[in-house]
């Protein structure tokens, strides 16, 4: 699926270069009275067309695909209302951030990816700041645990790894899906540890506080905070590669495509293709380096939960949505979690060392 959405995006690339869509659109917004306004207008245009173009692709990924493997619980309706919320924010949000790497172009010239990277981790940083508080809101409740033993051993356990009782939340993920799972999100003021309705459902009081260790082991050890350094630096390489190839192919097509620039917004289609085909080939770093962390929150989460029985037998359960035993390579390039066997292994391991295999 990820190359065919590379693919894809290749596709809709050539629509607005090769067959003129994107000369069209610069026709249209170049009667508006200021540079930024035809840059805002163009970019507004190509959000919104690339998501029209793209659609077929994500009803298949976000809707048909996962109902085929029974883990959806959404109407195509309820699926296509979140599909509406997530382009009302792209078209927003996301042309605003353009429009600001638009103009460090024009401000700083060759030097733009410089600027351009210190947009992208204000832009990051803002948007997990704002996740659980102004973003989640958008399609699902957050609720405090309901009363009871799960929640007096998982608030018992949060207190005595330092997470305040009060980070800790009940997420209605069932309104969308069946899958099990957990999450930290937030920075700052804002974060929180999060446990989603169906692991409360579907899993035992021993395999919720194993995942809720593994959570913790995410807060405890400040790994949004790392994340971003690493992800702020793969995109800074990844403008100044894209700003490299950029200037390559528009030497030689530039004419063809109508696009006279980097300053020149027709070239935003190539911009973004370019920059997710660098993304594409970057998945095994990004995947690696989420993994590490993964692993090192699964032995923390293993200590502070004391629960290897619960927590492999959760990773079992992650096998309706995880394959449980990919090949090392497989593992290594596709997968951003240790798979069910790795996690079973480390859970058995700690087992035998600790309490002698009882
Ligand atoms: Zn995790």
């Amino acid at each position: 699926m990820e190359l065919w959405g590379v693919l894809y995006a290749l596709g809709v690339a050539a629509v607005f270069l090769s067959a003129g869509l994107s000369r069209y659109l610069k026709a249209l917004v170049g009667r508006l009275p200021r540079a930024w306004l035809r840059t805002l207008a163009y970019v507004m245009l190509y959000l919104l067309l690339t998501w029209a173009l793209s659609f077929p692709l994500s009803v298949y990924m976000g809707y048909f695909r996962e109902h085929a493997y029974g883990m959806s619980n959404q109407t195509f309706g309820e699926w296509l209302g979140e599909a509406l919320t997530s382009l009302g924010l792209s078209l927003v949000f996301g042309s605003l951030v353009i429009l600001a790497l638009y103009a460090a172009v024009r401000q700083a010239g060759r030097s733009w990816w410089m600027w351009g990277t210190g947009i992208a981790a204000v832009a990051i940083v803002l948007s997990i700041f704002a996740g659980p508080v102004f973003i989640s809101p958008l399609f699902n409740k957050s609720t405090p645990l309901p009363a009871g033993p799960v929640r007096a051993a998982i608030l018992s356990m949060a207190r005595a790894n330092g997470v305040p009782a009060d980070n800790v939340y009940l997420v209605d993920a069932s309104r969308q899906t069946k899958r099990i799972s957990a999450n930290v999100s937030g920075m700052g003021s804002t974060i929180r540890v999060s446990l989603n309705d169906n692991l409360l459902n579907r899993c035992t009081p021993q395999e919720v506080q194993a995942v809720l260790g593994h959570e913790l082991g995410h807060y405890v050890l400040n790994h949004i905070p790392k994340m971003v350094v690493f992800f702020v630096l793969i995109i800074g390489l990844g403008f100044w590669v894209v700003d490299w190839a950029f200037r390559k192919l528009v030497a030689q097509y530039g004419p063809r495509w109508d696009v006279a620039d980097l300053s020149d917004v027709g070239g935003l289609p190539l911009l973004a293709v370019l920059l997710s085909l660098f993304l594409f080939l970057a998945t095994p770093v990004f995947n690696t380096i989420i993994r590490t962390s993964e692993q090192e929150a699964d032995m923390f989460g293993l200590n502070a939960a004391r629960q290897p029985d619960g927590f492999a037998s959760t990773a079992i359960k992650l096998s309706e949505y995880r394959k449980i035993d990919p090949t090392p390579l497989e593992e290594i390039i596709f997968f951003d979690h240790p798979s069910g066997h790795t996690r079973v292994q480390s859970a058995m391991r700690w087992k035998a060392e600790h309490l002698g295999g009882k």
